[in-house]
Parts: C-alpha cells; sequence; structure tokens
C-alpha cells in the first residue's frame, strides 16, 4: 500500500517527465501517450496530501481534488488556453493505471514553450 508509484518517482525526478508548470504545491507534466494536442497531468507533491485515487479521499485529503483544479485553471488562463477538458479516472474500472491521484487536462490548444 505505501509502495512508491510512478508519478512519485516522477515527482522526485527520478523518472523524468516533461515538466510544464510546478510550485510548492503542485507539478504538472506532459502524458508521455497524449490524447489531445495538449495532454498534463497534475499531482500534488506534498506527501500528505498523497491519496492514491477520489475513491479513498478522507476528510484529510478531501482538499486535493480542488487544489488541481484550481492550479490547471490559473495555468490554463496563463497560456491563454480558453478550452478544456478535465477529468479523473477512478480505480481500474474507470481506466485508472497510476494511483496517485492526478487531474487529466486536455485541450487542442497548445502550452506556449518557454
Ligand atoms: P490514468 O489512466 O491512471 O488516469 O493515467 C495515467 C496516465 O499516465 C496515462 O494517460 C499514461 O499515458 C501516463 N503515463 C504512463 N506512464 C508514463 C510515464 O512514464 N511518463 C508520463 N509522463 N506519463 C505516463
Amino acid at each position: 500500500m505505501d509502495e512508491r508509484t510512478l508519478f512519485h518517482k516522477i515527482r522526485d525526478r527520478e523518472i523524468p517527465a516533461a515538466v510544464v508548470f510546478e510550485d510548492d504545491e503542485v507539478m504538472a507534466f506532459k502524458d508521455i501517450h497524449p490524447k489531445a494536442a495538449t495532454h498534463l497531468l497534475f499531482i500534488a507533491k506534498k506527501d500528505r496530501d498523497f491519496v492514491p485515487s477520489i475513491a479513498d479521499l478522507t476528510e484529510a485529503t478531501a482538499h486535493v481534488p480542488l487544489v488541481l483544479i484550481r492550479k490547471a485553471q490559473k495555468f490554463a488562463k496563463e497560456q491563454g488556453i480558453d478550452g478544456y477538458k478535465l477529468t479523473f479516472h477512478v480505480g481500474k474500472g474507470g481506466g485508472q493505471e497510476v494511483f496517485y491521484l492526478h487531474l487529466h487536462f486536455l485541450s487542442e490548444q497548445k502550452v506556449k514553450e518557454s
């Protein structure tokens, strides 16, 4: 249960990823198999915010999805992206493969390269 997931290793930069946004709370990186022109994954960085899935949310972690959505919203605004989809896959039956809560951000508008 306490095993580190792929996204722990991306967070800790043990596995490389194309990081497009990072602050103290959240990291966003490009999905390796993009399903849109822009396909990003937003994760919470702090260990105390770790939760495997929406299905596992508790009072202590209930704020995490909102934090991810808020950061995605701000990121989109900064990037001038005004049309996008936000998705959580929940559980194996919901298509979830990585059990580290993440928000999919998909848009046909592209991120500005820095
Ligand atoms: P899930 O299906 O769990 O909601 O989403 C996991 C996502 O992680 C998938 O869209 C998949 O393409 C992406 N992914 C899997 N392995 C890697 C990887 O090594 N690097 C990156 N950047 N994305 C990955």
